[in-house]
């Protein structure tokens, strides 16, 4: 089968690779749609701490189901079924696992990044993690349910919304599934700040308050905007030295902040805002499979075709990677593996 795989860092190529078919417990997937994502952007430039080469990337998927070998799963899956996949692999014996937060397993490993993903013709998937989603959602929105599963579990996380007003500090797709999320739980008084302008019109586009932090100071316009107090609630979603610093700033005492993005390295945070506002802090990674089933109800009303900035098929992937690493215009790159 045709696969664009991960061979060293900087390098990928799209090859044929003898399809591995698919084990005992498992369905061979024909994909149709699978979004490039930041730690797919990692991977390749040899930043991730555990994917090795040659791997076959992507994680954020849909396809239709073409073979199963139940080996005494029980399934309600059948062949010709679209499906996307919570691609979550745990230990099922460490403290989380043994206490339902499975999602932070010690040893959390990924379809994509420990064992071979979607960024190929075929991807084989253990029937437990399969999701199937109903004929009218296209392949494309079944691809955007994992990343708007982090959304969802970023809301979840942060409690009841007690909060109306929210600040999202960086507009890319997560950042801007977040803004999504947050209008579609009602919450109006909303801004989302970067410092890509392309990436601010994409969510002025959908109705989201912009700020670009380039130009314009966020502390004051946060502070206009929550009568001098500071927002109910952050969701940081840039993973940058500078939105880690300026997080306690942008929040009201009592607030929170939701740390959405993955900091590659240690960020000095000013801990003073948090200890005198008595701001709480709160980490989030990856979601549930209740988030992840929240998603599949709420994607059809997620405006998937603006979110989706570009799609390229499998031979063009290494140029898919190139625009998702450089285009100011790039949010969710669609890698189409199916002709
Ligand atoms: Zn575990």
């Amino acid at each position: 089968m045709k696969a664009l795989r991960y061979l060293n860092p900087g390098e990928l190529k799209t090859e044929q690779i003898e399809s591995t078919g698919c084990c005992a417990g498992e369905a061979l997937v024909r994909v149709h749609a699978a979004g490039i994502r930041g730690s797919d952007m990692a991977i390749f430039g040899g930043k991730h701490p555990r994917a090795k080469p040659p791997l076959v990337m992507g994680h954020e998927f849909a396809g239709e189901i073409v073979e199963i070998q139940a080996g005494g799963v029980e399934t309600e899956l059948s062949i010709g079924d679209k499906v996307t996949a919570y691609p979550l692999l745990m230990c099922g014996n460490c403290w989380a696992c043994r206490n339902g937060v499975s999602h932070v397993c010690r040893d959390l490993k990924l379809i994509g990044i420990d064992r071979d993903g979607a960024f190929a013709e075929y991807v084989s998937v253990p029937l437990d993690l399969l999701v199937k989603f109903p004929d009218p959602l296209s392949f494309d929105q079944g691809a955007l349910v994992e990343p708007l599963a982090v959304g969802v579990h970023a809301l979840d996380m942060a409690g009841p919304p007690e909060w109306t007003s929210a600040v999202v500090i960086g507009c890319g797709p997560i950042g801007l599934l977040v803004a999504l999320c947050l209008q579609h739980a009602g919450v109006h008084n909303l801004l989302i700040s970067d410092i890509v302008p392309q990436r601010l019109e994409r969510a002025a586009s959908l109705n989201i308050p912009v700020l670009n932090n380039a130009e314009e100071n966020l502390v004051e316009r946060v502070a206009r905007m929550s009568g001098g107090e500071g927002a109910d609630i952050v969701f940081e979603c840039a993973g940058s030295a500078s939105s880690a610093l300026q997080m306690g700033d942008l929040v009201r005492p009592r607030g929170k902040i939701i740390m959405v993005s993955v900091h590659k390295e240690p960020h000095p945070v000013d801990l003073r805002e948090i200890t005198f506002k008595e701001i709480s802090m709160i980490g989030t990674r990856v979601y549930t499979r209740d988030d992840y089933r929240k998603a599949l109800q709420i994607i059809a009303d997620m405006p998937h075709e603006k979110i989706i900035s570009h799609r390229v098929n499998l031979d063009q992937g290494v140029a898919g990677f190139d625009i998702m690493g450089n285009a100011d215009d790039a949010c969710k790159v669609i890698i189409k593996a199916s002709k």
